[in-house]
């Protein structure tokens, strides 16, 4: 039986790519490649841009409410198509079907949805200046926005992008993973049926360092939306920067929860479990570093341990499992290279650190790896500054307030934390010493669309989310009128 072929997307129609060269796409769960996804190079992306840059002049003019409807439609056939974009992401990425079920799909519908309720509130600001002059701001659409999105949330990431862009009147060009480029494909059948005019949005398969480097070398995509690793981030900005292009970067993170000993700590263990392990870990919020206050350490590290190693790895199509394969073989050992380093830094592993025993039949090809915990480690050793993105996170006490915050902010990275205190003083000072872009407090992943997302030091530049969004995508033009006396 011969395997899918993923297409592109440009102009309203699925294209092959133009060498008709494709890349194997592998299901995590089994190592077996199941699709194939288009290798595209720089002659997809200019294909592409053509088609956003001939939908912009009349996607531009459209009416907001208009746009806004088109958007609401097609979070509503996100909604309607859940069970088959859960399943599709499930086998693309490894993950749990049930967390894409709950979490990653209905985050892409609500996506949708908040941009385009929020693009009809959306104002620009005016100014009457002592009865001499009126001054007021239009914001315009940029034209054709770049984007590149990463592999963990795949429809999440992509859409979290795609809605506030198309909403504010671009067009898009983007390039979704080429680990997990399913969804994304499947999206774009769904932005024909919800009637998005051919070009509004353009979709390019295919490898970063060709298809994705493309997108962002190409003049006339003058803003770039990136979410994906600090590294790359680098690169782009490089290439950007020289261009003078509008570029928003959302990177890597090494996040701390910070658990002091007034917490509730069954609270504490339940959402520090959630926060190290969800998605295999696997996604940039995930807190990887515990920081424990010693008179409730003991406690903390017996109860989480014996937690991490109940969860349940298995295979993700089962509705049972809580921990899936992660989503490359080199991802794989890329976090077991962490957990030797850590043994060779005077880490203890306390559980995990290998391929999970008992995976069933169909799965033992497949890329798992156990919740691993780790203790012992100086603070400022490698496995604690460096991000790895899997399901490994090290514990270490701490003895005040300000020793935590300083080993909390010893990173080079700065987009999350939690804090867990039943101290509401403590819990305030703490979050604003925090250098992060969010800081939790007794909860995790617990957030309003309308915040400015984002991070700061290596974990990125710009915000994404809410007004913030709606103001990157779209470019200020100020109109200053004197009052006639
Ligand atoms: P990655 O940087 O390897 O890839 C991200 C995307 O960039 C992919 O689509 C890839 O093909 C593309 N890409 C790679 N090289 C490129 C180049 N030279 N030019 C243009 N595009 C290029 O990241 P990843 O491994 O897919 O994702 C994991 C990383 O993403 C982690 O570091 C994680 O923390 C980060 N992340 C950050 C956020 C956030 O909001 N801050 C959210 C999710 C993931």
């Amino acid at each position: 039986m011969s395997l899918p072929k993923l297409a592109n997307y440009a102009g309203g129609k699925f294209v092959e790519p133009i060498s008709a060269a494709y890349l194997d796409n592998v299901d995590p769960s089994t190592g077996a490649v199941y699709s194939y996804v288009p290798d595209s190079d720089d002659r997809d992306a200019e294909r592409a841009v053509a088609a956003a840059e001939k939908a912009f002049v009349t996607w531009s003019q459209t009416p907001t409410a208009e746009r806004s409807r088109i958007l609401l439609k097609l979070a509503d056939l996100i909604d309607a198509n859940l069970e088959r974009l859960a399943r599709a992401e499930c086998i693309d990425n490894g993950k749990p079907v049930k967390l894409a079920r709950t979490l990653d799909i209905p985050r892409a519908a609500a996506n949708f949805r908040f941009f385009a309720t929020a693009i009809v509130h959306f104002h620009s600001e005016s100014h009457v200046t002592d009865g001499v002059g009126l001054n007021y701001t239009l914001r315009q659409p940029r034209g054709v926005c770049g984007m590149i999105s990463p592999w963990n949330l795949p429809l999440y990431l992509f859409s979290w992008k795609v809605a506030p862009a198309i909403a504010c009147g671009n067009t898009v060009v983007a390039k979704p993973s080429e680990l997990t480029p399913m969804t994304a494909y499947m999206l774009c059948e769904l932005c024909t049926q919800a009637g998005l005019p051919p070009g509004v949005l353009n979709v390019v398969h295919g490898l970063g360092a060709k298809a994705g480097s493309a997108i962002v070398a190409h003049p006339n995509v003058r803003t770039l939306s990136f979410t994906g690793g600090t590294v790359t981030g680098r690169e782009i900005a490089r290439i950007a920067g020289p261009l003078f292009k509008k570029v928003g970067l959302e990177l890597g993170g090494k996040n701390p929860n910070l658990i002091f000993a007034d917490a509730d700590l069954d609270e504490a263990i339940r959402e520090s479990l959630r926060s190290s392990f969800t998605n295999q870990g696997q996604i940039c919020l995930c807190g990887s570093r515990v920081f424990v206050e010693r008179p409730v350490y003991d406690r903390f590290v017996s109860r989480f341990v014996e937690a991490a190693t109940k969860l349940r790895v298995g295979d993700p199509l089962d509705e049972f499992t809580e921990q899936g394969a992660l989503v490359s073989r080199s991802h794989v050992e890329k976090v077991r290279s962490y957990v030797d380093l850590a043994k060779q830094e005077g880490g203890r592993i306390l559980c995990g650190g290998a391929v999970p025993a008992g995976l069933p039949e169909r799965c033992r090809g497949g890329y798992f790896f156990e919740p691993t915990v780790i203790t012992e480690l100086p603070v400022d050793c490698r496995v604690n500054r460096e991000e790895i993105f899997g399901p490994v996170v090290t514990i270490t006490p701490f003895d005040d307030e300000r020793q935590v915050i300083d080993y909390a902010n010893g990173t080079d990275y700065g987009l999350s934390a939690a804090v867990w205190t039943s101290n509401v003083g403590r819990a305030h000072r703490v979050a604003e010493a925090l250098q992060v872009g969010t800081v939790w407090v007794n909860c995790w992943l617990v957030r309003d669309l309308r915040v400015p997302f984002g991070g700061v030091k290596n974990s990125g530049v710009g915000r994404e989310g809410g007004v913030e969004a709606l103001r990157f995508f779209t470019e200020p033009k100020n109109v200053c009128v004197r009052i006639p006396k």
